[in-house]
């Protein structure tokens, strides 16, 4: 339903600014938002708007040091959103609490508002959470066409403190325009509980809902999208115990194949996601494992596997994998991304986890993709997996029928953990132009070569081995690398 309050006027002006000004324009829950903010109160004098900045992730500075960006960093359409604002008092500030309130706006009608007070102790600090004025804005805020605008109030009715007035509104004029961009509705997991039996003991992961939905939550604090969506698949009871790295490897390769199964119905876009329990004693083995998808369309790749800890860190990480990330370079994670851009795999930009309101500083928190810790996204990381989550979403979600249509029958060749081959079941999707390529020897019966098959290699992250993937041969051996496959 469409409340339409009549425009709401903050009728106290504050000397040189006029309050913000609006409209309620969309659900019930923000007119009663917008009810609570048109609760008149004065203008807070003694102190000034100085900064304010938006946090979906990482740190966008709108507002820094009393100076309006130009450059600013885009923001996810739809994502839930903090805005800090950075306060100075005058030095004749009278201790108190003051509130500040917050408008998002979209073609010029409030689309989504809020408040939170605070009894300031001095000028806000960019490190100090507690120095801010910290107010949370729903993502149905968040679209394309949005501004915000900010200001200061007393936190009571009652009259203005005594000091002289201070920049209470800003922008003091038109709201500023934030740059806000879609990129698709959900990141969406494909959770598969695996449980491994051993004669009558069975090993089952933590499927319970409470865990379940942290989990979600984690990841939703990690990825750059509007949210995450996470299907719980049947259960997948695989012949053997994850006891060794060759079963890592051997259930990856199964957790493709799911892909693949009718009765599942996976979808492309989505990233399948095995989790087993820790009880079965591995020795030397990783802690999560996954394929690097290289390109938008490389859905046989998104398939990651790990323990079902309650922290996400590892899931987190490996599906980082499946959305095409590298390593960083810190801890000695093999094959890191000679494109990342902070010494060490720092995160270069602080960073903010809406689920748990923490900051990361820029300098002493290493990006997720390395072995380092404490951890959290850097901005490069927070970019490349935008970009990752809008393609997919453009891909499969705008146009899924078109995708299906292009894609062609291709064949993984597993070579597992410990050198083996073993044939997967067919897959969608296309040979990834970005994917190490490699050729392919299609022997007939005899072992003589008949033709040679365009194959790209697609590595394990944290094990030697992966997939060689192949045109569907339909029938008979392969020679690759001067390996010989088994029949197919
Ligand atoms: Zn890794």
């Amino acid at each position: 339903m469409r409340l339409l309050l009549p425009l709401g006027l903050l009728s106290v002006v504050a000397g040189c600014a006029a309050p913000v000004q609006f409209t309620c324009l969309d659900s019930d829950p923000l007119c009663e938002i917008v009810a609570v903010l048109s609760d008149e109160r004065p203008a807070a004098t003694g102190v000034d708007i100085v900064g304010l900045a938006a946090y979906q992730g990482v740190e966008h500075w709108i507002l820094k040091d009393g100076e309006e960006m130009v450059d600013e960093v885009r923001l996810v359409a739809g994502r839930e959103t903090v805005f800090r604002v950075f306060i100075e008092p005058h030095d004749d500030f009278v201790s108190r609490e003051i509130a500040a309130r917050v408008y998002v706006f979209q073609g010029g009608k409030l689309a989504g508002a809020g408040q939170a007070n605070l009894a300031p102790l001095g000028l806000s600090s960019e490190t100090d959470l507690a120095s801010t004025i910290n107010v949370r804005i729903p993502g149905s805020a968040m679209d394309g066409e949005a501004t915000v605008q900010v200001e200061l109030v007393e936190a009571s009715a009652t009259a203005s403190g005594p000091e002289r007035e201070g920049e209470s509104v800003w922008p003091d004029g038109d709201p500023h325009p934030l740059v806000v961009e879609q990129n698709g509705e959900l990141l969406r997991v494909y959770y598969v509980p695996v449980i491994q039996k051993d004669g009558d003991t069975e090993y089952a992961p933590d499927m319970s809902e409470d865990h379940v939905e942290s989990i979600r939550r984690q990841m939703w604090a990690a990825f750059p999208a509007k949210d995450v969506e996470l299907e719980i698949g049947e259960d997948y009871v695989p012949s053997y115990l994850i006891s060794d790295n060759n079963a890592w490897s051997t259930l990856l390769n199964e957790m493709v194949n799911l892909r693949s199964d009718p009765d599942r119905a996976v979808e492309p876009d989505q990233y399948v996601y095995g989790v087993f329990s820790q009880s079965v004693a591995c020795s030397g083995c990783p802690a999560g494992l996954s394929y690097l998808a290289y390109s938008d369309n490389a859905d046989y790749s998104r398939a990651s596997i790990g323990y079902d800890s309650p922290d996400a860190g590892t899931m987190v990480h490996e599906v980082g994998h499946a959305h095409g990330r590298e390593h960083s370079p810190c801890g000695g994670a093999a094959g890191p991304d000679p494109n990342y851009p902070h010494e060490g795999a720092i995160i270069g930009v602080r960073g903010y986890n809406l689920l748990s309101d923490t900051l990361y500083e820029a300098d002493t928190v290493f990006d997720f993709m390395s072995y380092c810790w404490p951890a959290w996204s850097s901005d490069y990381t927070w970019e490349a997996l935008f970009q990752r989550i809008k393609g997919v979403n453009a891909l499969y979600n705008a146009a899924p029928s078109n995708a299906r249509l292009a894609n062609t029958a291709l064949r993984p060749l597993f070579l597992s953990a410990d050198g083996e081959l073993s044939w997967g079941e067919p897959l969608r999707g296309e040979l990834s132009p970005a994917g190490l390529s490699t050729s392919v020897e299609l022997l007939d019966e005899l072992g003589l070569p008949v033709a040679v098959l365009d194959a790209v290699f697609v590595p394990y992250d944290h094990l030697p081995g992966g997939m060689i993937l192949m045109p569907d041969p339909g029938a008979g051996r392969v020679r690759v690398a001067g390996r010989l496959s088994p029949a197919l």
